[in-house]
């Protein structure tokens, strides 16, 4: 059985707001990951699929590769490459979706446009502590992906019918990419209900599986090998294991964006290890994702060291510092959450 887990008020509210419009903008996070673009796609494909012509997803920076299989990625604007095109659509909109984030800051470039934007606004999120922006805000933190929210909605507006095999496709990858293949998150039985229903739309999950975890380049293999073999460092003492990745030994690698996704999690099957850090040096700051398991807060620490939050046990943060004063700056606090 699916619950009605979204207030029937709130989805009243955003059917009122989506009816009547054609112009449409779905944006989601800056570096979009599997469940930014799965539910922006989903919902976009849901969109078209009831007669609405006019709607585009803008997402601010380019997205990985192992995500341009999903239907029609091919349509989806980058807002760093295609800034003229992005703003002007945005700012004739009659409606903004925002999916997947809870703050407009992370948004980053493409904040401003959002916010200025004389379009109503609908929120669509499952992180803590949403920033009121919108005219509607559709926020559930206890859900595991943004893309099941999409689902919901869908479902609850009556709008079952209009799901179709591509649609059913991305929200399936949202779901699956944001509990590590149904490894975390997973444990709400009504999941699998969707699961169920979103296969008797006809998807192949197994091959989700395969396009979005084997297609990865060799470079990005032998990175993988590197990182844990010569970069990784383990603090037993703490239960704590961080990877901190230099710019140049990114393009050693040829790093894509989207490489490193997933690398941070792979020390926490290490035994007695519950909180892994990954530290990579972007152009103008350190990007750090911070994943746990069981009861460490891997969002408080995000939000204490790194300006940054998320969920309990999958968050991220940024550092202004270099590399090095980042580094100390995370050793010299370790003790005092152990
Ligand atoms: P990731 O490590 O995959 O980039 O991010 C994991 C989670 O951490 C995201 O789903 C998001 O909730 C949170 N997160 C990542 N980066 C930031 C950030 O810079 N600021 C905040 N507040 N949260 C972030
Ligand atoms: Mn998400």
């Amino acid at each position: 059985m699916i619950t009605n887990i979204i207030d029937q008020d709130l989805i009243s509210q955003a059917k009122r707001l989506i009816e009547p419009v054609q112009k449409i903008a779905i944006v989601t996070h800056t570096s979009p990951d599997g469940d930014a673009i799965g539910s922006s796609l989903g919902m976009l494909h849901f969109l078209r699929d009831t007669g609405k012509q006019h709607v585009r997803v803008i997402v601010p920076n380019r997205f990985p590769h192992f995500l341009d299989w999903m239907p029609l990625s091919e349509t989806i604007l980058a807002y760093d490459d295609n800034t003229g095109e992005a703003d002007a659509f945005l700012s004739v909109a009659d409606l903004i979706i925002g999916i997947d984030f809870n703050q407009l800051s992370r948004l980053e470039k493409m904040q401003d446009a959002v916010k200025n934007a004389p379009a109503k606004k609908i929120l669509l999120d499952h992180h803590l502590y949403p920033e009121n922006f919108a005219d509607v805000t559709i926020s559930y933190p206890q859900i595991s992906s943004a893309s099941e929210i999409v689902f919901r909605l869908i479902c609850r507006m009556g709008m079952f019918k209009h799901i179709s095999k591509q649609c059913a496709e991305c929200i399936y990858t949202g779901m699956m990419t944001d509990t590590g293949n149904f490894s975390y998150n997973s444990n709400d039985s009504e999941i699998y209900n969707i699961i169920s229903e979103l296969l008797k739309k006809g998807i192949d999950k197994d091959a989700i599986y395969r396009n979005v975890n084997n297609t990865h380049s060799e470079d990005r293999m032998r990175f993988m090998g590197y990182c844990l073999y010569r970069k990784m460092k383990v603090y037993p003492e703490y239960h704590t294991a961080l990877i901190a990745i230099r710019g140049k030994e990114l393009f050693r690698f040829n790093y894509q964006p989207g490489d490193a996704e997933g690398f941070v999690n792979m020390p926490l099957s290490i035994e007695g290890v519950c909180f892994s850090v990954f530290m990579r040096e972007d152009k103008d700051k350190i990007k750090i994702s911070l994943r746990s398991q069981g009861d460490f807060p891997a969002n408080k620490v995000a939000a204490e060291l790194f300006n940054g939050g998320g969920h309990l046990n999958a968050a991220g943060g940024e550092s202004y510092a270099t590399l090095d004063e980042t580094i100390e700056k995370f050793e010299n606090a370790l003790p005092k959450y152990f």
